[in-house]
């Protein structure tokens, strides 16, 4: 059964990492903006959409269509705070937040652990594995915000991190600035893979958006040979279009 132990440590008597003011009660934030972070739920456990008027776990959409990914987990919904934190963390530097939003993701997991341990696939992934950038980008940016977050979520989490077998040999465009079938085409062979054929791995990311970048990579691996993959990340848009 799939029991992560959380590591994170005790920090009494310390502030709220978001507001500043009031203790810290869990993962670095008081009740009050433990409460008001932005959530998707229910979430689909496949794509981590809003699940609408559906009472089973899996969307319309997954359902018609799977994805080539097993299971997407998001900890929160890419809405404010998150949607000014994540930009200060990957262009200003302001890597210090990625701490307390790893830890906060490792709670959700295990709270969602808890509620889905009778569901037998609930085992832990060998590996995290955070979406690499191409070498010119992480020149210029200094670090990878995917891979300081798989760091902490595996040392919270007791899983190494593979930070070598999955690469992003040439720079492509921001796919903020695509859309649809230019997304995929921009990132059509943009990564490569040369890791062992794992049986369960899960991909690290900051943000989710239409999700063409993890379809890609878990295309890659799967046609390498890797089982079952997942998608851990900080935030998704709450919905596919959104931006
Ligand atoms: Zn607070
Ligand atoms: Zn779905």
């Amino acid at each position: 059964m799939y029991k992560p132990t959380v590591n994170l440590g005790l920090f009494f008597n310390q502030t709220c990492s978001l507001c500043l003011q009031y203790p810290q009660a869990r993962a670095g934030l008081c009740h009050r903006c433990l409460a008001d972070m932005p959530r998707i739920a229910p979430a689909c456990r496949r794509c981590a959409l809003p699940l609408e008027g559906s009472d089973g776990l899996i969307c319309g959409r997954c359902q018609k269509r799977p994805p080539p990914f097993d299971r997407t987990f998001a900890a929160f919904a890419y809405r404010f705070p998150l949607s000014q934190l994540i930009p200060l963390i990957k262009y200003h530097g302001q890597t210090g937040h990625l701490g307390w939003l790893a830890d906060s993701l490792a709670c959700a997991l295990q709270d969602n652990t808890d509620d889905l341990s009778h569901e037998p696939s609930q085992a832990l992934p060998q590996v995290l594995i955070p979406t690499p950038l191409a070498p010119s980008r992480l020149r210029r940016r200094g670090y990878n915000q995917a891979a300081l977050l798989a760091g902490r979520l595996g040392r919270d989490l007791g899983i190494p991190t593979d930070l070598r077998s999955l690469t992003k040999p040439k720079e492509t465009a921001h796919q903020m600035e695509l859309k649809g079938e230019a997304r995929r085409r921009n990132l059509r062979g943009a990564f490569s893979w040369s890791g062992p054929t794992y049986d369960h791995v899960a991909l690290i990311d900051d943000v989710m958006t239409t999700g063409t970048t993890v379809s890609e990579i878990s295309r890659l691996l799967k046609k390498s040979g890797v089982g079952r993959v997942e998608i851990w990340v900080l935030a998704r848009t709450p919905s596919p279009g959104d931006h």
